[in-house]
């Protein structure tokens, strides 16, 4: 059973507003856009990895997508985790193209494209790295030991996987996508010990599920901005024409004369995002251009917000980034 679904990361939402938020022409505009596809294709990636996911008897697994847990002060990441009775295994899933040669000599990845060669981090290394990270983890939060495995699954049905003789090490901990639940089936058949009960595999998954803490980094800060790069103003839903006028009860589009009751949802959470997870009546005006405290009130409650503190002093909260 899916125990923790793949979801688009906090980062990820961040990326998208700022993509919206930032004039095109804007210097770090690209460097925002590289990000931000290469952030989804993993995404895809891992979400295309669900269909193969489902194949596995329900009862018999926990899938966990992108748990980050703490281990002596650094946070190290999942990007998948099944956990069944008798062992665990991590899958460190990528979309790549091309070629890729694992060289015996130094556990080297070399990705070829077209006439190109680049040296990559090797992803098999990544997942053992991970898997070691989560047996000491685990030893530290008193759980039972178990056997944790690790696989290298590439996403991308094209790819030519290339590797040395006597490499075999690396080789038999990395697969395609289709291959995956064959690769399963392997050790399910070398490990068919039931090491955990029912009760002991509920612990643990309680524990990673309670100690996951999501990544939410200060993406402003990441691209060397401040809140004064970031355009204020609501953005059309159908042109993305910004700023909209408030008139009348609604949104209007001085471009394409879309007008729409919800349009500054999209707004505050922008601002959520990008500058702050909350904000007050004034701060709700200066960002979407209204002039009215009882408009700006009016519309805060439509969306049913969190949020703290009575009348004129009230704070409103992101529903997401909000914990009480
Ligand atoms: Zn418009």
């Amino acid at each position: 059973m899916i125990s923790k679904p793949c979801e688009i990361t906090i980062r990820i939402e961040k990326l998208q507003a700022l993509d919206r938020r930032l004039a095109p022409y804007h210097q770090v505009h690209p460097e925002v856009t590289t990000e931000l596809s290469n952030r989804m294709a993993g995404y895809r990636g891992e979400k295309s990895l669900d269909f193969h996911l489902s194949m596995l008897p329900d009862k018999k697994y926990y899938i966990f997508h992108g748990l980050r847990l703490l281990y002596r002060n650094y946070f190290f990441q999942l990007d998948n985790f099944l956990l069944c009775s008798a062992f665990g295994l991590n899958l460190e899933v990528k979309n790549m193209g091309g070629e890729l040669h694992f060289e015996k000599k130094f556990n080297q990845m070399v990705q070829t494209k077209k006439d190109s060669s680049a040296r990559k981090t090797n992803p098999v290394l990544q997942a053992r790295l991970q898997a070691i990270k989560l047996k000491k983890w685990l030893k530290e939060h008193n759980c039972l030991d178990i056997p944790i495995y690790y696989l290298f699954v590439n996403s991308n049905s094209k790819t030519l996987i290339i590797s040395e003789p006597g490499n075999e090490h690396i080789t038999q901990h990395i697969c395609n996508s289709e291959f995956l639940i064959e690769k399963i089936a392997q050790i399910e058949t070398n490990n068919k010990t039931d090491l955990l009960d029912p009760k002991e595999l509920r612990k643990i998954k309680r524990l990673l599920l309670n100690n996951h803490t999501p990544e939410n980094p200060d993406i402003l800060q990441h691209f060397n901005l401040t809140p004064k790069d970031i355009p204020t103003g609501v953005h059309c839903p159908g042109c993305s024409f910004l700023p909209m006028k408030y008139f009348r009860g609604s949104w209007n589009c001085p471009n394409c004369k879309l007008k729409s009751k919800t349009a500054h949802y999209q707004a505050v959470h922008d601002y959520f995002l990008l500058i702050k997870p909350s904000i007050t009546n004034a701060e709700f005006r200066h960002f979407l251009h209204i002039d009215s405290i009882h408009i700006a009130q009016k519309l805060l409650f439509s969306m049913n917000l969190p949020y703290t503190g009575k009348f004129k002093d009230r704070v409103y909260h992101s529903p997401a980034l909000w914990k009480e």
